[in-house]
């Protein structure tokens, strides 16, 4: 696991501060949860999740990367 970057996760480093986490899920695949791209700002999450949802053809989330833990819809069982 590695850990949540403060910073955004854009390649060459953009120096502002990661608000937003980009989730992706697969269709076609079996339930799971969404799988994260990474976190960024808000400039470059919609550039990657533009990007992400080109490559994937998944459904694209954002969510903020401190509140997401309290309300996850992601339950097993
Ligand atoms: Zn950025």
């Amino acid at each position: 696991m590695r850990r949540v970057s403060a910073e955004c996760a854009w390649p060459p480093g953009c120096g502002q501060p990661a608000r937003l986490d980009v989730l992706v899920t697969v269709p076609g695949e079996p339930p799971r949860p969404a799988m994260q791209v990474g976190s960024f700002c808000v400039g470059h999450a919609v550039i990657v999740g533009i990007d992400t949802q080109a490559r994937h053809g998944g459904e694209l989330w954002y969510a903020a990367p401190v509140e997401v833990a309290c309300c996850s819809p992601a339950r097993s069982s």
